[in-house]
Parts: C-alpha cells; sequence; structure tokens
C-alpha cells in the first residue's frame, strides 16, 4: 500500500522553494562484503545488508529535496510512522519555512519521544528541506551554512567488528593501504583492540567504539586496561546511552578523550550532557538528532563549551552528503565518518567513496548529489 500523501494547491507558491505537494518515503537495503559483524545486528541472524531510508518531498515550483532517516533491518515501521504522522503534518508548507515546519513537527510530536523514531524521521524531512533550499537559491548546502572552510573533507574508516586479531588487524592494514590516516575500531575485548593499533603503528590513529556495552566499573576497569594503546578517543562506553553520570564518572580518569552522542535526540540532551561533564567531543547524528538545523545548533554550542564537534555518521544516503556539507563549513573541520565496507552497489554511483581518505564537498546546488534511481529501485524493500 502506497501511503505517501499528495496535495493540490489552491493558490501558487510565494517562494522559490515552493509549497509542499508531495512527500514519500523509499527505503533500500544494499548488501555488502564483509567477514566481520555488524554491530546494529537486532537479531540473532545479522544480515550484511544496510538500509537507507529516503525521505522524498516534491514542491509546486518544481524542486525535489533528499533526506534520511537512521534506518536499520528493513524497518517498515518507521516507514509507516513518516508518511502517516510526520507527512500530513508538512503538505502545503512553504518548503522555505524550514525552522517552523521543524517546530511544528516537533511540537506536534512531542508525546511520542524526543528520541527515537520519531526525531528521525524529523531529521530526514529537515535534511530534504535544506537540500531544497540549496536548490532554490542555487548554492550548495554548505554556502547556505556559513560557507566553507574546507573543499574536501578527512573522512576516517569505521571498522565493523571482527572479533578476531588477525580480521581486526588484517581490515585496519588494508584500510590504511586504501589512505585512511585514522581508524575507528568497533572491538570490545583487549586483544582485538590492541592487535588493530599494533597493526597501525604510526601510521593511522586509532579511536574505539564499544557501543554502551558497560557498567561504570567495567568501563573504568577497561579505560586502565586501555590506558598505554594511544587511543584518539573511547566512545560510548557506558550503559546506558543516557547515562551521563557514568560518562563523567569515566572521563574523570582523564586516560581518555569520551566521545558520544548519536543516540542523543536534540541540542537539549547535549546540553545535559556537557553539564554532566560527560563529554569531549559531541557525536550528534544528522539523521538522528534533528536534521541539519538541529546539528548546526549542536555545533555552535560545542564551539562556546569547548567542546570538540564531530558529527556520528553511519549512513550512506542524504544524510552521510548532509554530514560532508556540515563538516566542510566548520571552522575545526570534523572527520567525516564511514563504515567500512564494500557494496554491491553505491547509492551515489561513486561519488561518495573517499579517495585517499577524503571526499570533497559537492559544488552543485542543494546536497549536490543526486541519488541514483535506478539503484535505489534495484535494491528497494518498501
Ligand atoms: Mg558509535
Amino acid at each position: 500500500m502506497n501511503l505517501a500523501p499528495t496535495l493540490k494547491l489552491d493558490r501558487p507558491s510565494q517562494s522559490a522553494a515552493g509549497r509542499i505537494v508531495k512527500a514519500e518515503c523509499l527505503l533500500a537495503s544494499v548488501p555488502f562484503q564483509s567477514d566481520a559483524t555488524p554491530v546494529w545486528a537486532f537479531t540473532s541472524a545479522p544480515r550484511n545488508n544496510f538500509d537507507t531510508l529516503f525521505v522524498r518531498l516534491e514542491t509546486d515550483t518544481g524542486q525535489v529535496g533528499w533526506g534520511e532517516a537512521f534506518s536499520r533491518n528493513e524497518d517498515v515501521s518507521l516507514r509507516a510512522l513518516i508518511e502517516t504522522r510526520l507527512f500530513p503534518l508538512i503538505l502545503g508548507e512553504d518548503a522555505a519555512a524550514i525552522s517552523r515546519i521543524k517546530f511544528k513537527l516537533e511540537f506536534g510530536m512531542q508525546n511520542f519521544g524526543r528520541v527515537g523514531p520519531t526525531m528521525y524521521g524529523i531529521s530526514a524531512i529537515d535534511i530534504a528541506l535544506w537540500d531544497i533550499a540549496g536548490k532554490a537559491a542555487g548554492r550548495p548546502l554548505v554556502d547556505l551554512l556559513g560557507g566553507t572552510f574546507a573543499d574536501d573533507v578527512e573522512v576516517y574508516a569505521s571498522l565493523l567488528r571482527y572479533g578476531t586479531q588477525e580480521g581486526v588487524a588484517r581490515a585496519t592494514r588494508r584500510a590504511i593501504d586504501e589512505g585512511y590516516r585514522y581508524i575507528k575500531l568497533h572491538e570490545t575485548t583487549y586483544p582485538e583492540i590492541a592487535a588493530a593499533c599494533e597493526a597501525a603503528g604510526t601510521d593511522a590513529q586509532v579511536m574505539l567504539d564499544v557501543n554502551c556495552p558497560w557498567s561504570v566499573a567495567e568501563a573504568l576497569a577497561m579505560d586502565a586496561r586501555l590506558a598505554g594503546l594511544g587511543l584518539m578517543w573511547l566512545e560510548e562506553p557506558i550503559w546506558p546511552p543516557d547515562n551521563y553520570r557514568g560518562l563523567a564518572r569515566v572521563r574523570q580518569s582523564r586516560r581518555h578523550r569520551i566521545a558520544a552522542g548519536e543516540n542523543a535526540g536534540s541540542l537539549h540532551d547535549f546540553v545535559a550532557m556537557v553539564d554532566a561533564g560527560a563529554i569531549d567531543i559531541a557525536q550528534p547524528d544528522v539523521a538522528k538528532t534533528g536534521g541539519v538545523s538541529e546539528l548546526m545548533k549542536i555545533a555552535a554550542f560545542c564551539e562556546a563549551s569547548a567542546i570538540e564537534f564531530v558529527p556520528h555518521c553511519a549512513l550512506f544516503g542524504p544524510g552521510q552528503v548532509a554530514t560532508l556539507h556540515i563538516c566542510g563549513a566548520q571552522r575545526s573541520v570534523p572527520m567525516l565518518e564511514r563504515l567500512y565496507c564494500d557494496f554491491e552497489a553505491e547509492i551515489y554511483g561513486g561519488a561518495t567513496l573517499p579517495v585517499n581518505g577524503r571526499l570533497p564537498v559537492p559544488r552543485a546546488p542543494g546536497l549536490g548529489i543526486e541519488p541514483d534511481l535506478d539503484i535505489v529501485e534495484r535494491y528497494r524493500v518498501a
């Protein structure tokens, strides 16, 4: 059943962006090659697929904007939530009124969660509206965010979880040979982490992301054990992710810089993190944390709080491209995260594949590159 609503207008739009007359979701799932385990497996049988949940908006002036909601495991329930709860609130709105639309969505949906699926959908709509704004202005998104500090951005290889010393060491060396100078691990056990650090040597800096597995006591024990490895940061050591006091306890050891934020829903979660003394590095995700609008607020807050801003990005669609523009617009240009896996097909036909560990910020209007619709249709699951 196609739930995508459309609208017939009784009067023309007043802005070049136009009024939103069509909104739809496309969910694609692309297989990838890897001998590692996806850390996002929510079932007992992890699949080597990566999903992209697109939001496509169309206006009466012919503009088309693309957004992305964080999605895993063919999440048709998230698609239905966006189509049935969010799209009806935006049809007929002037696409140029990004802040007003975002407020309308957040206020209208406040009882359905400030973190999680509702915010993922709002994030996707916000990204699509910024894409339209750029196209209507004839400028790349980065120019609308204040202009560029960098023509291209350093990309770090975010390795999946290998679980063996040989596997993670081999992947580390391969990533370095491909030109990456920064590697993030998703291992949780010392021998594998140490093997990767040894494999990297002085050729790359290594970060560690453990995805919230530990109590404070367990985290402090690992924090001490890992201290000699020279890790660039330690990411999400504490369960649950909103245990900011627990994160602060680990941070107080001063053995590692603490990174977190991919499980936050808005600016206000980052204020709470910083108030708790929980983080050195803020990692909002553009497809989870309120889109381009919210990430720019968080970036300003980080600047005022002397916190490093390094967006999380386990995305391969419009969310990844939007993050690239956001990174390029920062005075201290953050690295862009890319999960390290080889896809059967590339949504952007290879335009988002780093060369020597770097990616150019697109210069065409809006997000600046368009998804390959043949690829999207070929791998579409909903
Ligand atoms: Mg992470």
